[in-house]
C-alpha cells in the first residue's frame, strides 16, 4: 500500500503539500489523517494545525486557496516540531500520538478544550465529529467555508 509523505522530512515542501491536496474531493481533516497522503500527524495535531491556519476542519480540500495551503503547511510543520521538542524524543512521539499528547498537552490551543474560550478571540470552542474523529475548532477563527459571517 502506498505510504504518504513524512511531514517533517525535507521533501515535505509547500509545493509537495499542494500536489497532495489538489484535486481531492474530501474534507481537509480526513485527508490529513489519511496515511496514504501524509503519515502520522495524528488527530490531536491535525486539530491544532487547522486551528493555527484558521481553517474549518470540514472545508473541502478543493476549496482551499494557495495561501491557505501555505499557512496550513507551515502550521503542520510548526505544530509537529513543537510536539517533538516537548517530548524531547524522536519523531515517534507524535507518530504514536493518536491518543496521547504527553508533555505537549499543556500547549494545546484547541484540542480537548470544548466550551473553553479560544485563546485568540474568546469564543467558546466547539466539538464535533469529522470523518469519525472527535474534532475541536473555534467557530469564529475557523468559520465554515461558504458561510459568511
Ligand atoms: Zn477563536
Amino acid at each position: 500500500k502506498k505510504r504518504g509523505e513524512e511531514p517533517l522530512a525535507p521533501s515535505f515542501t509547500p509545493e509537495r503539500f499542494k500536489e497532495i491536496v489538489s484535486g481531492k474531493s474530501t474534507k481537509i481533516k480526513p485527508l490529513l489523517l489519511n496515511q496514504e497522503y501524509v503519515v502520522g500527524i495524528g488527530n490531536i495535531y491535525v486539530d491544532e494545525a487547522l486551528h493555527r491556519a484558521r481553517i474549518h476542519p470540514e472545508t473541502g480540500a478543493k476549496a482551499l486557496t494557495s495561501s491557505q495551503l501555505d499557512l496550513l503547511h507551515h502550521a503542520i510543520v510548526a505544530t509537529l516540531t513543537e510536539a517533538v521538542n516537548a517530548g524531547g524524543s524522536s519523531v515517534k512521539s507524535y507518530v504514536n500520538g493518536q491518543g496521547e499528547s504527553g508533555s505537549y498537552q499543556h500547549q494545546l490551543l484547541i484540542y480537548g478544550r470544548k466550551d473553553q474560550p479560544c485563546a485568540s478571540c474568546g469564543t467558546l470552542i466547539e466539538k464535533t465529529v469529522v470523518g469519525g474523529r472527535g474534532t475541536h475548532y473555534c467557530p469564529s477563527c475557523q468559520p465554515q467555508a461558504g458561510i459568511s459571517k
